[in-house]
């Protein structure tokens, strides 16, 4: 089975829907095998973002996933990266299909509820920075 690391970021904790986030990926099938709420020191923040470090909006993404807690979890399933980057929906919610979870939830691309590792290769490093015991 494959595995995925995936974000509950700020936004989502504040407006109380980790319950509905962590609900749809279970009700998809995947398996929650590690899961933490923490707030994220910002060099935390630059490792797992450093690919977007020349981005003009680097800043404001450290400063947001910064803000307050968030939770990180590893959910494991059959090419579970695709299927939560299905239920997530669209990078910028306005174009995310409703029922997805940016589609129902968020307007703004930088407040977009969720990250999911976008293939094997991130996947494997971001759950090296949240989880280095999974590892
Ligand atoms: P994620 O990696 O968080 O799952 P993604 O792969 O769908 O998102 P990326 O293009 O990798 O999208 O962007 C990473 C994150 O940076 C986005 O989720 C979004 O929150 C933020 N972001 C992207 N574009 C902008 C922007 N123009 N302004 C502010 N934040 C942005």
């Amino acid at each position: 089975a494959q595995r995925t690391l995936i974000l509950v970021k700020p936004d989502g904790v504040k407006r109380n829907i980790i319950g509905d986030v962590i609900s749809r990926i279970e009700r998809k099938g995947l398996k929650v095998i590690a899961l933490e709420l923490r707030t994220i020191e910002v060099d935390t923040a630059h490792a797992h973002y450093a690919e977007h470090a020349e981005k003009p909006f680097f800043g404001e993404l450290v400063d947001f996933i910064t803000s307050g807690p968030l939770v990180a979890l590893v959910a494991e399933g059959d090419r579970a990266i695709e299927a939560f980057r299905a239920l997530a929906g669209a990078t910028d919610p306005v174009k995310a299909t409703p029922g997805t979870i940016r589609g129902d939830y968020a307007l703004q691309v930088a407040q977009n509820i969720v990250h999911g590792s976008d293939s094997p290769e991130s996947a494997e490093r971001e759950i090296k920075i949240f989880f280095p015991e999974l590892v």
